[in-house]
């Protein structure tokens, strides 16, 4: 059992007020607030070792460089990757899915190729290899869902047949909350000789995650989303795939060395680096991941499952709302994303209510437009997300807003 109260205390913003109300943070899945001790890392950072690192031989360069590779340690321990030389600092997901579809794809896919994606895809895993099969005439072919928000295995089979060279799948979605079975598909994908990339924003956070035991070839995933500072986020690939792969940006520190028409490129991860990094951030995720590591990423994952359990329950009792994905009674196959709707009323109406009762909330279409069109005909729906320092009785308060937005709206 996590100690929630102790763990909130940690948290500097949730014992603010939004509109006068005691903040209720139910936007998990957007971003998640920071504890004390990141926001120490930084302020650390920035008052005893700034300096610029991979460069100074004084130091301070050195210990901002050490503290910064470490950062990268605690990541490749932390998804299980055999080491830094696997870790790919980037801003965000976004910005690693689109290292992958720029700097692989521009090296791997030709005219008529295919490449397989999902229809439950954030736009960050759909638009970057919408531009690739564009720039290259490449196909882009798209799992099917069923009804139940689940990936429709037959699809991916059927798909599949059409030898797709790289596959690009989210292991949780950020709208429905489903649980894609990664290691069945990545048995599936490599039986077809296909490179599969996963997109881990919305479970690298929550759930204990082996990259081996996935058997996935690269994993993307975002500091931010896991108690760490924005602009840093993470590329996992095989040692083997960053070495054949050209680099995506060029400039200093991914080079060895460099002459007038032609450079050697530098060792990995440091090749997929150009020019000054994220210092801040690198060290801001360290000091992340040892926070979630002290508290435990299985008690994490139970301790949101209750709160998830609890929401479904109490949401379903509830005449006129719909919950888009699996239910209580199918909690092993859903995370801790609730996306919801009230008859009659548009999302941004209920996000409002919420706002006014001092309870953060997403409404719209999650940057997954074509999913939440094929949910919802206006294409938006309500969502809220929970972390570790969620409650109970936030939830509670989260239900008395649904209440007090059907009583406004007249909904029976
Ligand atoms: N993929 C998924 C499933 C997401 O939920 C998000 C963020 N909502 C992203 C990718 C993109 O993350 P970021 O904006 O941090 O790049």
């Amino acid at each position: 059992m996590l100690d929630v109260e102790a763990i909130r205390k940690d948290f500097p913003i949730l014992s603010s007020k939004m509109n006068g109300r005691q903040l209720v943070y139910l936007d998990n899945a957007a971003t998640t607030q920071k504890p004390r001790q990141v926001i120490n890392a930084i302020e650390d950072y920035y008052t005893k070792y700034n300096a610029n690192i991979h460069r100074g031989i004084y130091k301070l360069a050195e210990e901002a460089t050490a503290m910064y590779e470490d950062s990268k340690k605690k990541v490749a321990d932390f998804i299980g990757a055999d080491g830094i030389e696997e870790i790919v600092y980037t801003r965000n997901a976004t910005e690693s899915l689109n290292l992958v579809a720029i700097a692989w794809g521009e090296a791997n896919i030709e005219k008529g190729d295919h490449i397989l994606i999902s229809e439950m895809e954030h736009h960050s895993n759909m638009v970057p290899w919408q531009l690739l099969a564009k720039r290259k005439g490449a196909y882009l072919d798209y799992i099917k869902i069923n009804d139940d928000t689940s990936l429709n295995m037959q699809s991916l089979k059927e798909e599949l047949e059409k030898k797709p060279k790289v596959v690009s799948l989210t292991h949780v979605s950020n709208v429905t909350g489903t649980i894609n079975d990664i290691k069945e598909i990545a048995k599936l994908v490599h039986e077809t000789g296909a490179l599969f990339l996963v997109d881990g924003a919305q479970s690298v956070p929550h759930m204990k995650i082996n990259v081996k035991d996935l058997g996935c070839d690269m994993l993307a995933f975002s500091g931010h989303k896991m108690l760490g500072p924005t602009g840093i986020g993470v590329l996992y690939a095989k040692k083997e795939i960053l070495e054949a792969m050209p680099p995506f940006l060029g400039g200093g520190d991914m080079i060895k060395a460099v002459s007038y028409q032609s450079a050697i490129w530098n060792d990995l991860p440091w090749k997929f680096e150009a020019g000054t990094s994220n210092i801040e951030g690198g060290i801001g995720l360290g000091a992340a991941i040892d926070y979630i590591n002290k508290i435990g990423i299985e008690e994490i994952n139970k301790h949101e499952k209750e709160l998830t359990r609890y929401a479904l329950k109490r949401i379903s009792e509830i005449k006129n709302v719909d919950i888009f994905g699996y239910g209580y009674e199918n909690l092993e196959k859903r995370a801790a994303v609730i996306s919801f709707s009230i008859k009659g009323v548009h999302p941004h109406d209920i996000a409002q209510v919420f706002d006014k009762e001092g309870i953060a909330i997403r409404a719209g279409h999650h940057c997954a437009m074509p999913l939440v069109k094929r949910l919802v005909s206006n294409g938006s729906v309500a969502r809220m997300s929970f972390y570790l320092y969620n409650t109970k009785e936030e939830i509670d308060k989260a239900i008395d807003a649904i209440i007090k937005v059907k009583k406004l709206f007249g909904v029976e």
